[in-house]
């Protein structure tokens, strides 16, 4: 019977298995065609100081597909990647991004960041670093105002490599996040060696905090953590007053969240600028 059971997860898990391939080949055709067809667009959500300033944008990927819209926008980066898509379409990410962020800084006194995420296929290039500054260059965006977020677990492949394609960049003024940090592996000693400027707490945190008091702990040492290193904090996944009312107390910098904004397309960003000046 036992047996009789085992067998039969296996052919259960295999043709899930099966279906799955099956569909990623079906996203991954469709995303062939995505960027001529004008599929992809970059949507930007406002990230602000605890006095409620705007001080920047993440920009984050929307694909418009009437057939794959309800997938989780990440379940379409990592096909990308799987399937050697990311080199065009992160150029296309990365190149708006600049061209948005060159736009909002023009005749601006308070700059605002842009931040782009990277993904880990995008870092492991050799000719990464080169990119992100050519695109700058052809662009003329001001390396001051892009950012850019990579995941610990992104930047704990290849650490020692990693280190010194950062290190260039924050260099010439890029603002460099940990993304999703406290969901990887990231020891003490890593915070160290990383040339970071941003921490920033995952939203699984944020969302546990007022569920438990342990959360809000880990939250705090996070930011003594990053007093020590002189790093910003950054809260991400803000929903309520509540919230940012506990997050303010324990001395967080930045945050970003559906209390402010969700994710907006480039016009709305603009229209909210315009408003806060
Ligand atoms: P992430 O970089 O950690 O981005 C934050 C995610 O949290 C976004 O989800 C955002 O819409 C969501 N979020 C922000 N505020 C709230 C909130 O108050 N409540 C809730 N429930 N969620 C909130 P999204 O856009 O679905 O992106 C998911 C992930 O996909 C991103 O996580 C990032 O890892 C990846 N991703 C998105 N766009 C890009 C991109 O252009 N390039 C790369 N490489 N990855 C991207
Ligand atoms: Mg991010
Ligand atoms: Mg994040
Ligand atoms: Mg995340």
């Amino acid at each position: 019977k036992a047996k009789e059971q085992g067998k039969n997860q296996y052919v259960f898990y295999n043709k899930y298995l099966d279906q799955k391939r099956c569909l990623d080949l079906d996203i991954e055709q469709e995303l062939r065609n995505a960027l001529a067809k004008n599929e992809l667009v970059l949507y930007y959500q406002p990230q602000y100081d605890l006095n409620r300033n705007l001080v920047g944008f993440e920009a984050l990927l929307r694909w418009h597909n009437e057939k794959f819209k309800h997938i989780p926008i990440i379940e379409v980066i990592k096909i990308m990647e799987k399937y050697n898509l990311i080199d065009d379409i992160g150029r296309f990410i990365t190149r708006s991004a600049m061209e948005f962020s060159r736009k909002i800084n023009e005749n601006r006194k308070r700059n605002i960041v842009v931040s782009i995420n990277i993904s880990s296929i995008q870092i492991m290039k050799n000719n990464f670093v080169r990119k992100i500054k050519k695109y700058l260059g052809e662009i003329g965006a001001d390396p001051k105002n892009i950012g850019l977020e990579i995941t610990e677990t992104v930047l704990l492949q290849n650490i020692e490599e990693n280190i010194e394609k950062i290190k260039e960049l924050r260099d010439i003024g890029v603002k460099i996040s940990l993304d999703d940090f406290g969901t990887g592996y990231s020891s003490f000693s890593y915070l160290v060696k990383l040339p970071l400027n941003n921490i920033k707490i995952d939203k699984s945190f944020v969302k546990g905090m007022t569920e438990a008091e342990e959360y809000k702990k880990l939250i705090k040492l996070t930011v003594d953590t990053a007093r020590a290193l002189k790093l910003n904090v950054v809260g991400e996944g803000v929903e309520t007053e509540r919230d940012f009312e506990i997050l303010k107390e324990i001395g967080i910098d930045y945050i970003q969240g559906y209390l402010f904004s969700k994710p907006i397309p480039e016009k709305e960003a603009i229209e909210l600028l315009m408003k806060e000046k």
